[in-house]
């Protein structure tokens, strides 16, 4: 078995409000996507990794993959307006060995190995997996009016994270289909499904989380200060 990893890391960080793309962030003096580089050079599933970000990080990716020893890493390829765009950008470089492919967002710098490697296991068995934690709010749907329609069940719902892993064929139907009938997704996982591919649910954790605005780096900096793994 031959397992492809995809990072997207070419967003531009217009919510962060930083000068610096947020994957370049830094936690305790090391960049966010080093974090989440090294969770994937360190499982022992994984064969390569493919990083798309946007051309002028390039020379700088390149640098911290060689500084801290990323040696998974086959391709920096350039990123795309959406990351919709820069995934489908990715998929053109996979090694045509891959069997499984794994999508995970530069900026979720916690994840654990246990979480990886079952999300791999389970896009075996079933074709595709999404990591995902229970909803603990009650969510509710709204209407242009400022009023709520109705409620949802909550014990049916679940917030879907990354990694997100697919059997690769499927995957690239599920992308060829979204570009054919130009269909616009916030993930991979919802693409697949519209090929009738129930993804398996992995459990997540709360600490996976998805490093977006200033409030959430401070959260980070606590979880990168207790993280086990
Ligand atoms: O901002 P968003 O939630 O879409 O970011 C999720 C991940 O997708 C981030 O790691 C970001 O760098 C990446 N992304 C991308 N290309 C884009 C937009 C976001 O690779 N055009």
């Amino acid at each position: 078995m031959f397992t492809s990893v995809i990072i997207p890391a070419a967003g531009f960080g217009e919510r962060m409000g930083a000068p610096v793309s947020k994957q370049f962030l830094s936690l305790h003096g090391k960049p966010i996507l080093v974090y989440t580089l090294e969770r994937f050079q360190l499982c022992t599933a994984v064969d390569e990794i493919i990083i798309a970000a946007q051309q002028a990080t390039h020379a700088q990716i390149e640098f911290l993959v060689s500084e801290f020893k990323i040696s998974k890493v086959s391709h920096v390829v350039e990123g795309g307006r959406r990351r919709q765009d820069s995934v489908s950008g990715a998929l053109r470089h996979i090694n045509p060995k891959a069997d499984i492919v794994v999508i995970h967002d530069g900026v979720r710098p916690f994840i654990q190995q246990k979480v990886i490697l079952e999300s791999i296991e389970k896009a075996k068995a079933f074709s595709a997996a999404v990591v995902a934690v229970r909803v603990k709010d009650t969510v509710k749907i709204g209407n242009e009016e400022g009023r709520f329609e109705r409620t949802l069940d909550r014990s049916l719902l679940w917030t879907a994270q990354t990694p997100q892993t697919f059997q690769k064929q499927i995957l690239l139907d599920a992308y060829e289909k979204a570009k054919r009938e130009n269909i616009e997704a916030t993930d991979d996982a919802s693409l697949v499904e519209l090929l009738n591919v129930h993804p398996a649910i992995v459990q997540g954790s709360f600490d996976n989380i998805k490093i977006t605005t200033p409030d959430d780096l401070d959260f980070a900096n606590l979880i990168a200060r207790r993280f086990k793994d």
